[in-house]
This record gives C-alpha cells, structure tokens and sequence, in this order.
C-alpha cells in the first residue's frame, strides 16, 4: 500500500479534509505546514510571530523556515509508518529539499494525491469555510454544517473563521498557486508520481476513490 502521501491541490480544494478522513483510517502522521504555522501563532512562538505576516496576506512563508519545520517533523519516528504531507510542498525549492530529505532519511514517496477544482468552488467553499479553534476540522456554513452552530462535532471546540479566508487574501493564495505551486504538478508527473483526483465530486467519493488507488 501507498503510504507516503503527498497531498496537492489549490487552497479550497479539501486537502484538510481528506487528510484528516486518511489519517483516521490509515493511522497515518498528517504533516500541515499550515496548521503548523497557526499553532505557533496561537502559541506565541518566534515561529509563529514571523509566520503570521505572511499568512494573513495570504502569502508564503520563506522556503528555509518552512524547509526546516517539515524535516524537523518528517524525520521524527512516528512517521516510520507513513505520513501526509498536506500543503508542503508549494515551491520548486521545497520540492527538492524534499527529494534530497526522502532519500537522506530512507522514506521515499509514494504518490502524489492531487486534487482539481475549479476556481468558482475554490471561492465558494473557502468563502464559507469555517475551522475548529481545538483540533482543525474543517467545516462549511452551507454544505458541511456542524449539529451545533459554531461547535465542532469532534472535540466541542468554538469554531471560527481564518483570518487569511478572505477575498483579499484568497486572491493572493490563488495567484501563488497559480505560479509557484501549480507547476510542481509537472515535476511529480515527470516522476511518475502524479495521480488526479476531480474533487468537485465530495469528500465521501473522493476519498473512496483515493483508498481504492492508495491500496492497489
Ligand atoms: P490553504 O491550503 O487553505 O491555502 P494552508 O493551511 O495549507 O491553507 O496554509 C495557510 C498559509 O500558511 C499559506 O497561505 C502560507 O502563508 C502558509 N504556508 C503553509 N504551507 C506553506 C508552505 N509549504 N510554504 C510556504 N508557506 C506555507
Ligand atoms: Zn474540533
């Protein structure tokens, strides 16, 4: 089985989500540069007090601070039995750095998970995204409710809206993938790595069709 993951895809396209329904069923170590970032914000550290301007633009976080937490993390034990990278990584520079770390470490990937969806959705479902302040659920006002308004249904933990979830900054993330990201499919296909997955279809089928090709 597959279980070195790479999961790609634009901001919006449910990366969180499908790591968090992967990582259950799997056991697997699910590694959120992102969410990384926001716990260092919440916790006051040097890191989080450098991420933050970045991310509340919607703009990336320099190569070598998050090159650095990812090797950090990725080389600790518990990623022995298979990890999830989600949101790393989002530059050709983080990509290498990854390549080099892989084989330093002896965990070569072994796919990329990649997730289309168009951009109209993207701003829509980032648009009424809202998170879990506790444990990072994802959640949407519209089609993916809580039972309790503004409670997560995992941890009871309030939920929130994040800061860089707004027109502003998702136009500036957009762009980023766009040119940064975006092009990293190429490099992974050329590796033979690449599978496509149509995320306009919902997260249940989704990540039916992912277990199905991560378990061939
Ligand atoms: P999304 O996929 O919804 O855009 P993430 O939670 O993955 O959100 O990331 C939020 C923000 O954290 C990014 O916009 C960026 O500022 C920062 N970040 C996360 N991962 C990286 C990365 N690999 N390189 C640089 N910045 C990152
Ligand atoms: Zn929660």
């Amino acid at each position: 089985m597959k279980k070195n993951i790479i999961l790609m895809g634009p901001p919006g396209a449910g990366k969180g989500t499908l790591a968090k329904q992967l990582k259950n069923y799997y056991n697997l170590v699910h590694i959120s540069t992102g969410d990384m970032f926001r716990d260092a914000i919440k916790a006051g550290t040097e890191l989080g007090k450098l991420a933050k301007g970045y991310i509340d633009h919607g703009d990336l976080v320099p190569d070598e601070v998050t090159i650095g937490i990812v090797k950090e993390r990725l080389s600790q034990k518990d990623c022995e039995g298979g990890f999830l990278l989600d949101g790393f990584p989002r530059t050709l520079p983080q990509a290498e750095a990854l390549s080099l770390l892989t084989k330093e470490i002896n965990r070569p990937i072994d796919t990329v998970v990649n997730l289309d969806c168009d951009e109209k959705e993207l701003v829509r479902r980032i648009s009424g995204r809202r998170v879990c302040k506790t444990c990072g659920a994802p959640y949407h006002i519209d089609t993916m409710k809580p039972k309790v308004d503004g409670v997560c249904d995992l941890c009871g933990g309030p939920l929130y809206q994040r800061a860089d979830d707004n027109e502003e900054a998702l136009k500036v993330r957009l762009s980023h993938y766009v040119n940064q990201t975006k092009p990293l499919l190429d490099y992974y296909e050329k590796a033979g790595l690449l599978r496509n997955f149509n995320s306009l279809r919902g997260s249940e089928q989704v990540f039916d069709e992912v277990k199905e090709f991560l378990e061939k």
